[in-house]
């Protein structure tokens, strides 16, 4: 089902369903970052990997702290500068952080995305969302509602419709080592912007 009504995927998402989203980047398909069961059903439905850790989304800085140790100088910087924006910064996790979500490291990848209707859904909601591309492991990521519908057919989950991503390419991705970023990803936010 493709729809507009945001109340309804915060509904889905209450009892462990999972919602596909639209982002700046690409289309993602989320769920709540605390539920064992919406983690699991994401990494099922795309046949994902389960060494292939998640993205997790919020809708402000300050959801941040609750999710990660320390944030370095320079994390906070590029946080102010480029969030809600296309870069994920790869940061020390709390204990909070379900393995599954990262897959079993001591780090986490977030970011505030900019795209209005996800943004008001991440605000609305007590939770993070996990959300990988909301295509299948190894196929393109979706860029409107319909390429969702048309990968996942009858398992499809709600498909929160935002009409099509403005970049069309996954978001850059940093870590901090030794309180240096480090360039994990190029994607739609360039190392010239960055630095
Ligand atoms: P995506 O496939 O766009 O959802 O992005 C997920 C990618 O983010 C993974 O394949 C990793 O490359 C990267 N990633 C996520 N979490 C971490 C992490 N904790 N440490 C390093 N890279 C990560
Ligand atoms: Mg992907």
């Amino acid at each position: 089902m493709i729809s507009k009504d945001i109340d309804k995927a915060i509904q889905i998402l209450n009892l462990d369903g999972l919602v596909a989203i639209p982002t700046e980047t690409v289309y993602g398909l989320a769920g709540n970052i605390y539920s064992a069961t919406a983690v699991k059903r994401i990494f099922d439905l795309k046949q994902r990997p389960s060494y292939n850790p998640l993205i997790v989304h919020i809708g402000s800085i300050e959801q941040l702290h609750d999710l990660v140790q320390d944030i370095p100088e320079k994390a906070k910087i590029l946080a102010d500068k480029f969030w809600p924006g296309p870069l994920t910064m790869v940061l020390k996790k709390k204990e909070i952080v379900p393995d599954t979500v990262t897959a079993g490291k001591d780090t986490v990848a977030v970011r505030i995305p900019n795209h209005p209707v996800t943004l008001e859904l991440l605000q609305l909601l007590d939770f993070p969302l996990a959300a990988p591309s909301a295509n299948l492991f190894g196929l393109i990521s979706p860029t409107q509602a319909e390429h969702v519908a048309d990968y996942f057919k009858d398992d499809s989950p709600m498909i929160l419709d935002g009409g099509n991503c403005q970049n069309g390419i996954e978001s850059t991705i940093i870590g901090f080592e030794n309180n240096e970023a480090v360039l994990y990803r190029l994607g739609s936010l360039s190392v010239e912007d960055i630095e």
